[in-house]
């Protein structure tokens, strides 16, 4: 989608960094980080939300963040979908939260 964010970061047209990347997904760095480690995984093509995108891509961002999770958050990490208004989604292309470094709360605000 032209006017998304996250495909211009996708197609390189906004500079983030960039912590893996592979034909389907993106792994950088959160701009407003909420815990010392914060990522964000996407995928490549445009998916407004969790719901909207195939099982077997679900599956491999899922895969991707707990991959990066294991690599750089030895002692734990959560991951997490926000979707839509009161799941607290305010960019509307699909992404998972990688957040680690510090004991995280729950429940979740
Ligand atoms: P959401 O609230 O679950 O949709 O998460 C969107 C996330 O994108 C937020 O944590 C924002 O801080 C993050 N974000 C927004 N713009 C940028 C950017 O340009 N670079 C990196 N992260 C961003």
């Amino acid at each position: 989608m032209s006017d998304c964010l996250f495909c211009k970061i996708a197609a390189n047209q906004i500079p983030v960094k960039r912590l893996d990347e592979d034909d389907l997904s993106l792994a950088f760095a959160d701009i407003n980080p909420q815990a010392p480690k914060h990522l964000l995984v996407i995928p490549k093509a445009h998916y407004a939300t969790a719901a909207d995108a195939p099982a077997e891509l679900l599956g491999a961002l899922l895969a991707k963040a707990a991959a990066l999770g294991e690599r750089e958050l030895p002692n734990g990490y959560r991951i997490v979908i926000n979707t839509r208004d009161d799941g607290g989604q305010t960019v509307h292309h699909l992404h998972l939260h990688l957040l680690g470094g510090r004991h995280m709360g729950w429940p979740p605000g």
